[in-house]
């Protein structure tokens, strides 16, 4: 059986197809500039050059057609006709409170999901046009959305309500969401699998760290806390959004230093963070570059990234009474032994000892053991596969 993942954002759409025996991708793509001038797809299939395709797109529908085109192509696609895609599986951002676990996309399920546009105006739009564009070429193949927020909907009350008026919940639905749960979920699993332990057994910290950073418990296997909350601009500090702050600097900023809402929302978003510190840049291979070059800023933030994470350690070892194993996941969870180090030094009174020499291996591949030998809690680098996680949930649905 082959699955289709399907990613779409405002005007890009990340794609693979998935033989689900293997779990192996057949073929994976990047659609780009989708409603602008100069539109491109760049398919990649393993031991073949990359195949691409600039064509004007108008639309996301253009360019799922365009997908399907260069997958079933003679000399580039990896399949014969679109009737191999045995089902579509869909990244969906926001699930609201409805939705815990992946659903087939009927029409209760798309008018709920663009009620929840309202949460996600970002995020949402694109990912409902990418479902109905699917729909309208593939009319016989199931259409599955996964959402990154239902991982979460496991939080206690007590964990998700924000201590405001409880009218804001009640009546907005205000409350600590979580993002990333695709991810979340898969690097847990994939630790249980590895240390051969059923997750219901077993505490986990599980830390998201790419462009966005989020970090959450896993308790038996569910979610228990996690740092986003009502929106992905919570939580540690990330490549350019500030992560928790106090909320009367928002105040501040509007009333004394007279920036406009907007200008607020963009320094939050687009200009805090790792490049709001350093002054660098948001890649963290330009803040390493620059703390090679001795720049205290690039080093500062590193630092603060380092303590945040080092921070919710340890208050998700008071969640959850302990912890067995602790994973880093996402570009720089997986590539950032100087963060991770910053992370985990010190905290060898809760039993975690990281091994440096191990650390400093940058050969992730499938997965790597960082703790040494003697720590009570085991720590891996297990590099995300949300793609594989959205087909895998997709296929044990149509199988129901
Ligand atoms: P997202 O999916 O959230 O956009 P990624 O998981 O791709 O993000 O992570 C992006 C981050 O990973 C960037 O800050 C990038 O600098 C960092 N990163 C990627 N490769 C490396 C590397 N080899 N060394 C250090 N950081 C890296």
């Amino acid at each position: 059986m082959k699955v289709l993942v399907i990613n779409c954002g405002s005007s890009s759409l990340k794609y693979q197809l998935i033989d689900m025996t293997t779990e192996e991708a057949l073929a994976e793509g990047l659609v780009e500039r989708i409603g602008i001038e100069g539109s491109i797809l760049t398919q990649k299939v393993t031991g073949r050059d990359k195949y691409i395709v600039k064509n004007p797109l108008n639309d996301h529908q253009d360019a799922i057609e365009l997908v399907l085109k260069s997958l079933v192509d003679e000399k580039f696609g990896v399949i014969k006709s679109m009737n191999e895609i045995s089902a579509v599986g869909h990244r969906v951002v926001h699930g609201g409170e409805k939705y815990s676990n992946s659903v087939l996309a009927d029409e209760t399920v798309m008018k709920n999901i663009e009620e929840f546009i309202k949460l996600a105006p970002l995020h949402n739009p694109p990912n409902i046009i990418g479902i109905k564009a699917c729909k309208e070429l593939m009319p016989n193949t199931p259409m599955v959305c996964v959402f990154d927020t239902a991982f979460h909907q496991t939080m206690p009350e007590k964990a998700y309500i924000y201590p405001l008026p409880y009218e804001f919940y009640e009546q907005d639905h205000i409350r600590r969401y979580g993002f990333h749960g695709t991810s979340h979920k898969y690097v847990a699993n994939k630790v249980a699998e590895v240390m051969k332990e059923k997750i219901e057994e077993l505490k986990i910290v599980t830390c998201h760290l790419g462009n966005g950073v989020s970090i959450t418990a896993v308790d038996g296997g569910k979610s228990v806390d996690t740092t986003m909350g009502f929106t992905p601009l919570a939580g540690t500090i990330m490549g350019s959004r500030c992560g928790d702050i106090d909320p009367a600097i928002v105040t501040y900023l509007v009333k004394e230093k007279k920036y406009s809402i907007d200008e607020v929302n963009e320094i939050l978003n687009k200009k805090s963070g790792i490049l709001g510190v350093s002054g660098v840049g948001t890649d963290f291979r330009d803040i390493r570059s620059a703390i090679g070059n001795n720049n205290d800023r690039a080093i500062l933030a590193t630092d603060i990234f380092g303590y945040h994470i080092k921070k919710q350690i340890g208050a998700y070892a008071a969640v959850m009474g302990g912890i067995d194993a602790i994973v880093f996941t996402a570009g720089i969870g997986e590539h950032a032994p100087e963060v991770r180090i910053r992370a985990l030094t010190g905290l060898e009174f809760i039993g975690i000892k990281l091994d440096e020499e191990k650390n400093d291996n940058q050969n992730v591949g499938n997965g790597l053991v960082i703790s040494s030998e003697d720590s009570k809690v085991k720590i891996f680098v297990i590099p995300t596969n949300e793609e594989l996680m959205i087909a895998k949930e997709t296929l044990a649905l149509i199988q129901k």
